[in-house]
């Protein structure tokens, strides 16, 4: 039986990972769980699967005396770092929004753990210094997000000398079809609307934006250690094929599936093996269409491209940007316009982060980079 870890267990990711748990006929143990604000859900998951390591960044009290078996309970702003260190777990799934994971998952990694990664900070942030540090420990991180996560399984098919290019897909977002004139006018909630997958609120804006293929594209470069320009994308509207990978042979090969997140989680606990999902069986009778990325309905998405190619930690200032930015236009505090050109801003503010740093470094600069994008806008 393997020993799970989920951080972010009340969160989008999170339940689909206890989704995937549920169903897997006992193949899994969840032995840390935590929550940043949903005490209730975290206490009734809790009790269901006896987890014995609990972490809890909520402000109000919790603990051990709230459960119905004994179990080590962690409070507080160092919660994470002290379960990870306390529990014991074969794989890390890091599901939880930010840059707060960053140490925990460190400590997996020096634990032996393997990382399911679902956390865009981990990579956009601290990439080359996160993949160092695997690489000395020789560390597993096996992809969660459904791009990468087919990116990796195409990548079994071949050697890495022999791969061409790396093609992510991209569905285009909420406002893919409406005219780019109209975009500001429409009421912030309709960027919740994605076209096919059911996720959290920030990364549904950011799908819309195309911030987040920014995020991914960053993420693939450091994740599978390939130049960006060797990375294409192209708008894939069915989110069928959910990314490829092409051969130097001129094999293209395809990963398809329905679009459902439990399918990359239960890849990354069973890898290399492939257990039975929930997950429907995808029916073949169907067009697919693939076309190009326009720059002026998606300028974020090509000022990712250009963060990558800076390097260092100016994928942090875009990040960081970005988190303050996104719950803004949420509020209705800014237009959707004003998050490409608040991003395309910041940016050039922070202009000069190219180059080594260390993990001090990325949470130093998250911080001066949210200042100063409040500093334009206010806080949210
Ligand atoms: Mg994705």
């Amino acid at each position: 039986m393997k020993k799970i870890a989920i951080l972010g267990i009340t969160g989008s990711i999170g339940g689909q990972a206890v989704s995937v748990i549920r169903e897997s006929a006992g193949e899994y143990r969840i032995t840390l769980a935590s929550a940043h604000s949903d005490k209730k859900n975290l206490i009734r998951l809790a009790e269901e699967f006896r987890i014995p390591v609990l972490c809890y960044s909520g402000a109000d009290a919790f603990s051990a005396k709230d459960l119905s078996y004994p179990c080590l309970v962690f409070q507080g702003e160092d919660a994470l770092e002290r379960g990870a260190k306390e529990a014991e777990y074969d794989v890390f799934l890091n599901s939880v929004v930010g840059i707060s994971a960053l140490k925990p998952t460190l400590i997996a990694l020096e634990k032996g753990a393997r990382i399911a990664l679902s956390n865009k900070e981990m990579l956009v942030c601290g990439g080359e210094f996160v993949m160092k540090r695997a690489k000395e420990l020789n560390s597993e991180i096996i992809p969660v997000d459904s791009e990468h996560s087919a990116i990796f399984q195409c990548l079994q098919s071949g050697k890495k000398q022999d791969v061409d290019t790396l093609i992510i897909t991209s569905s285009g977002g909420a406002f893919r079809d409406v005219p780019i004139s109209e975009i500001d006018s429409i009421d912030p909630l309709h960027s919740l609307d994605h076209p096919n997958w059911n996720m959290g609120k920030k990364i549904t804006v950011d799908c819309a934006t195309m911030v987040n293929k920014g995020f991914e594209v960053i993420e693939a470069m450091h994740l599978f250690q390939i130049p960006i320009d060797r990375i294409e994308t192209v708008l894939h509207r069915e989110s069928i094929v959910h990314s490829m990978v092409r051969f130097q042979d001129g094999s293209v090969v395809a990963e398809l599936a329905e679009p459902d997140m439990r399918l990359p989680i239960a890849y990354a606990f069973s890898y290399p093996d492939r257990h039975k999902t929930p997950v429907k069986r995808l029916p073949l009778e169907m067009n697919l269409s693939f076309s190009r990325i326009d720059p002026d309905r998606y300028p974020c998405f090509y000022l990712a491209r250009e963060i990558a190619k800076k390097g260092g930690l100016s994928g942090a200032c875009f990040m960081s940007a970005d988190e303050v930015l996104v719950p803004l236009y949420l509020q209705k505090k800014i237009k959707f316009s004003d998050i490409y050109r608040s991003l395309a801003s910041v940016c050039s503010h922070f202009s000069d982060l190219g180059g080594e740093y260390s993990l001090q470094d990325v949470f130093y600069i998250n911080e001066e980079v949210k200042k100063y994008t409040e500093s334009m806008w206010g806080k949210v």
